[in-house]
């Protein structure tokens, strides 16, 4: 019987037949996701923060065993849209699969399995109704606990009742063991352990009578760090089995902070837009996918594009076209931020060749000299000839060095302090420039009449940053 937007009944064959017309009924909401006139950097904001979420209840209130059919088919679903929308290649691969799924504090595109999840949501939920599935049963049993016996006014208090030693009511317990929600509850146990939650973990009882025991009292929170695991195995997982050091060396840079910061961009500004071929490719980067499909085997420089899907952006060949305009116009954002901050700035010009740092900043106490790089930590010399790209924003971190060396002494001696702007291709900001970027708001809040939160004009600067490095690499 459909009640409180859930099912509960016996029959299950019914019940599984309900959650797949549940999942149907969002046909509109995928078919309006993949419409061509819904830009591709919405869509996927849309899809989500809004149609993910949408079946999250039914897998708070209802077992795996009822949900797993229709969550498949929600997965699928979610898979086909991003794939049709951003025109990826079908099927995608496993490895991208596994991407696409993982949050993007972990480098991946935070399409979450509903199917993955639904285990620790279903236990998470009755962990929080634990104390009042016990007084309700204690209830019925007509067992008094030997201090206060919890009542229904109780139950429906704002605090959970106190609930009755389990051990102590025999009658109770085997009414409580007999229960379907005991059988789901081994079932979640078994489904956790098989993702790889070690049973040693303080969160997973060996079993149903010890989750009682253990859960008795209620527990918040439990869903939310039990998909932190789940997610961390997962990623430790894909660490391990991706053998190919330029796709490590993208997994790991895709992993570091900011970097996926482009994905969280609400575009509600011209300048925080990104033109669909541009999301698409940023989407590709991030996956390790060729920028497009059917490339020639080999560039003009020789490199095979099989084995080094994102070779443009470290090819020989485009380094004094693609790659010095992409340089000149992370220069003039840069510039530009720090003037709208109330600082001044000198560009150097360019025939000086970078003899100089490129930019001369001014602030209220003192004068900065810059120097922006984009670096591409999956370039066969970082990833794999010198292997600095194996430690997270490594690559930033050897150009800041690299950069130090060369223009300290010019700073030196104009009595300035020197800041090397280093950013990964996969969005990653060295940590000097993270630096620097606070600098810059921390400026904007001294100076402008009407100072808005340093961190969120920080935060706008970086995406802003991320979003023209992507329009610049297309
Ligand atoms: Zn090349």
């Amino acid at each position: 019987m459909p009640t409180l937007s859930g099912i509960i009944g016996f029959d299950t064959q019914v019940m599984v037949d309900w959650c797949l017309a549940q999942v149907n009924l969002h046909d509109r909401l995928f078919g309006a996701i993949i419409h061509p006139s819904l830009p591709s950097q919405s869509a996927l904001l849309i899809l989500r923060m809004s149609a993910l979420p949408r079946l999250d209840y039914l897998t708070r209130v209802l077992p795996p065993s009822v949900l797993n059919a229709a969550m498949v088919s929600f997965d699928a679903m979610v898979l086909q849209s991003v794939i049709r929308k951003l025109q990826l290649p079908s099927p995608l691969s496993d490895e991208a699969q596994s991407l696409l799924r993982l949050p993007i504090r972990m480098g991946g595109c935070g399409i979450r399995s509903l199917l993955s999840v639904a285990p620790a949501a279903y236990f998470g939920a009755v962990a929080i109704a634990a104390p009042f599935i016990l007084n309700t049963i204690n209830l019925f049993t007509h067992a008094p606990p030997e201090d206060a016996s919890p009542s229904l006014s109780s139950a429906s208090s704002s605090s959970p009742p106190p609930p009755p030693s389990p051990l102590s009511f025999p009658l109770a317990l085997t009414l409580l063991y007999s229960l379907p929600i005991s059988r789901h509850l081994s079932d979640c146990i078994t489904n956790l352990k098989q993702v790889g939650i070690p049973s040693s973990s303080p969160l997973l009882p060996p079993n149903t009578p010890d989750f009682w025991v253990l859960y008795g009292n209620g527990k918040r929170g439990l869903q939310k760090r039990l998909s932190q695991i789940i997610h961390t195995l997962s990623y430790d997982d894909l660490r391990l089995k991706t053998r190919d050091p330029l796709a490590k060396a993208q997994f790991i840079a895709c992993g570091v902070k900011h970097s996926g910061s482009w994905l969280n961009t609400v575009p509600s500004s011209p300048e925080l837009f990104l033109m669909d071929a541009h999301f698409a490719l940023a989407v590709r980067l991030r996956l390790g996918l060729p920028p497009q499909e059917k490339l020639p085997l080999e560039c003009k420089c020789g490199a095979v594009l099989k084995t080094d899907p994102a070779h443009f952006l470290s090819c020989k060949l485009l380094k004094r076209t693609i790659v010095t305009a992409r340089h000149d116009m992370l220069v003039r954002q840069i510039a530009s931020f720090v003037r709208s901050a109330g600082g001044s700035v000198f560009i150097e010009p360019k025939y000086l060749e970078g003899k100089r740092a490129d930019a001369q900043i001014y602030f209220t106490s003192d004068i900065s000299l810059m120097d922006v790089q984009v670096t591409h930590p999956a370039a066969p010399y970082y990833a794999i000839s010198t292997n600095i790209a194996s430690t997270p924003l490594g690559t930033a971190r050897s150009r800041e060095i690299a950069k130090h060396s060369k223009y300290d002494k010019q700073a030196k001696s104009e009595g300035a302090s020197f800041y090397p702007f280093v950013m990964e291709t996969y969005g990653g900001l060295g940590k000097e420039a993270s630096v620097f970027v606070q600098k810059i708001g921390k400026l904007h809040a001294e100076t402008s009449s009407f100072p808005i939160n340093r961190n969120t004009f920080t935060t706008k600067m970086v995406k802003l940053l991320v979003l023209r490095y992507r329009r610049g690499m297309h």
